[in-house]
């Protein structure tokens, strides 16, 4: 029997997760002296960021009115890089073994990381795009069909269908109208579950005819040739089928994010996230932290900057754990500067 070996990496913390709260903890670690290995099972660091909205701009990180998601994962991984941090990306973690010294070896199907600290900055979870049932949709996927917006730029000139009621779907089709060629937007109910003035956006595209609403619809064909879309085939609720002229079609029906193997991992959970003690990011099982919008404590705000405030406390938690007898110091990063990168 042919028995893989595992790339095995050895490193104070593994940080599952390669959102912004898990890069940013690579400096708050580093700046203790601690380096990271950062683990995440999409190809690309980012997180949600990347995933979901690259370029969409944030306007609440502090010190940047406005800034674009994937520009701030850039910086990220750039403000953490004086700490060498090593990246371990394309697979999820599935295993995680604590040894009989306290230290842990974080498992995914290619690498095994020993560690002395393992910090979950899982987000949601591993998360997977919910996918219309539509037969022939694989044949689409990454060509035509897609359930995020990398690059813009690829949208010029569409005809382009949304579908979904939510803030991506809404957003997406107030952003891209102007470049497009023409936006329709498929929604199953009347009313968006979406911010209020971005509804309002779209509805005035409507009125201008850039963009097309039609709800109560649902997708019912795809159809094309060679992965290149030409036409979407939508049904309304009597079955009455319009075909709408199509190069892509958008689906945001949301994430169907699974905690997956955290929920093995002997950790208390508060629902579908990870309950902490806001004091030191610590979940119930010694040695684990849990940061950013994957735990749950009271006061808990799904924000990036609460996510990187928790990093530099779960930082302070992993000096406790790998190095008890120091004592902690705050040092302001403007006493001590950090390495060159
Ligand atoms: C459309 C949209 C707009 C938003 N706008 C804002 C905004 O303006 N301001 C703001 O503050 N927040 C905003 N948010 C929320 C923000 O994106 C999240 O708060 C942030 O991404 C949380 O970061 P995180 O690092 O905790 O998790 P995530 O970004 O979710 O990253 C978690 C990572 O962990 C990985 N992972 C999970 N489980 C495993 C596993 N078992 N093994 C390996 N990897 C795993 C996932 O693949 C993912 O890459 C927005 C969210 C969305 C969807």
């Amino acid at each position: 029997m042919e028995t893989r070996t595992k790339n095995i990496t050895k490193t104070d913390i593994a940080v599952i997760g390669a959102g912004p709260v898990g890069l940013f903890m690579v400096f708050e670690a580093g700046f203790l002296g601690y380096k990271c290995a950062v683990i995440d099972s999409l190809p690309h660091i980012g997180g949600q960021l990347s995933a979901l909205y690259p370029e969409k701009p944030i306007y609440d990180i502090p010190g940047y009115p406005s800034v674009l998601a994937g520009d701030i994962v850039e910086k990220l991984a750039e403000q953490g890089e004086p700490f060498d941090p090593q990246y371990i990306l394309g697979n999820p973690v599935s295993e995680l073994t604590e040894q009989k010294d306290g230290s842990f070896i974080v498992g995914t199907a290619t690498d095994e990381i020993h560690c002395k600290v393992v910090i979950i900055a899982a987000g949601m979870g591993v998360f997977t795009p919910r996918r219309p049932p539509l037969e022939n949709l694989a044949d689409y996927e990454n060509t035509s069909v897609f359930y995020s917006v990398q690059k813009k730029a690829q949208f010029e000139g569409k005809s382009i269908v949304i579908a979904g009621g939510g803030d991506s779907a809404v957003d997406w089709a107030v952003e891209l109208a102007n470049s497009a060629k023409h936006i329709h937007v498929i929604h199953r109910r009347n009313s968006f579950r979406a911010a209020e003035e971005t509804v309002r956006q779209m509805r005035e595209l409507e009125a201008a005819c850039k963009v097309t609403v039609h709800a109560p619809a649902q997708l019912s064909e795809l159809h094309g040739k060679d992965g290149q879309l030409e036409q979407v085939v939508i049904a309304d609720l009597e079955g009455n089928k319009t075909e709408l002229e199509a190069d892509n079609l958008l689906c945001f029906f949301g994430m169907s994010p699974a905690l997956g193997p955290i929920n093995d991992w002997n950790i208390d959970l508060a629902g579908k996230k990870i309950a902490v003690e806001a004091s030191t990011m610590q979940t119930t099982r010694p040695g684990i932290l849990a940061i950013g919008d994957i735990t749950d404590y009271p006061g808990k705000l799904d924000l990036i900057l609460t996510g990187f405030a928790e990093g530099a406390i779960a930082a302070k938690t992993a000096q406790g754990i790998i190095d008890p007898d120091k004592k902690f110091k705050l040092v302001y990063t403007t006493s001590k500067g950090v390495p060159a990168a």
